[in-house]
């Protein structure tokens, strides 16, 4: 098993950093967690395309963790060279997201079947609504739903990804909590989208004040990768975006808590299990 991180970034723009994304991926199947902006180029970056993937999970609606979506779908259509079905889990409302993106873009439906011939087929995305304490197969994959909680963004939901070769959780935006412990027990990997609160502190910002309610702080995630059991965990999302001479600083505070390995992920860091 494989986890790239193909999009390590916040909402904040950063010419280094793609939006929220993730890839898992064995021999057989291909998972992408959160569509983040410039998931598809970092996909294409990994190796692989849309139409490659065995299916799509999304942790939550905020924008920075879906906003290109769209173009996974649309790239999976247009590069099908015939009627293929994309897949797509996520938390309730999803499936409302998903029929309004293909409304906003009937007029690139329409003017591409128009085009091309061979193309006589819409995007067919098949969605899927999932909830905490769901178990669902994706290929080689089996996928349990575990509650997060980042409220206001309800409903928010982490995925923990199984197969032969070990255990991902991939936390998305969280903050602790009892559904975030189950999702992480024992993993071999645990992604967890990650702050400093002492350094957004300083930040004389009120919406970055905001965003201190609602997401896992460094030492946070590593306290909840140290009770959990955790092997190996992987910090991304960083805000305020880290530049890698400060990586050091942003792992000894996690060391100060978990006695596991901890990696800080640049987009397409590659972990392999
Ligand atoms: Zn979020
Ligand atoms: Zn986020």
């Amino acid at each position: 098993m494989e986890i790239v991180l193909l999009g390590t970034g916040s909402p904040i723009p950063d010419p280094s950093r793609g939006g929220p994304a993730t890839l898992v991926r064995d021999g057989s199947s291909q998972l992408l967690v959160d569509a983040g902006r410039a998931c598809v180029m970092r996909l294409a970056g990994a190796g692989s395309v849309p139409t490659m993937l065995s299916g799509v999970l999304i942790t939550h609606l905020h924008s920075d963790h879906l906003t290109d979506l769209s173009d996974v779908i649309t790239t999976h259509w247009v590069m099908s060279p015939t009627p293929e079905t994309l897949r797509v889990w996520g938390p309730p409302g999803i499936e409302e997201f998903v029929r309004r993106t293909l409304e906003a873009f009937a007029p690139d439906i329409g003017y591409r079947i128009a085009h091309h011939e061979d193309l006589t087929w819409e995007p067919s995305v098949a969605v899927v609504e999932v909830g905490p304490g769901d178990v669902i197969q994706v290929g080689s994959f089996s996928v349990s739903v575990h509650q997060t909680v980042h409220s206001p963004a309800e409903p928010s939901i982490g995925f923990r990804v199984e197969n032969a070769e070990g255990i991902v959780a991939l936390a998305g935006d969280t903050i602790p909590c009892d559904g975030l412990d189950e999702l992480c027990s024992d993993a071999d990997v645990y992604v967890q989208t990650v702050i400093r609160d002492d350094l957004v502190r300083l930040i004389p910002s009120q919406r970055l004040q905001d965003i201190l309610d609602y997401h896992s702080s460094v030492e946070q995630a590593a306290r909840t990768a140290s009770r959990n059991g955790v092997k190996t965990l992987v910090m991304t999302h960083m805000v305020p975006g880290a530049a890698p001479e400060q990586y050091p600083e942003w792992k000894a505070i996690a060391a100060a808590h978990f006695d596991g390995e901890i990696v800080i992920g640049d987009d397409l860091t590659s972990i392999s299990l």
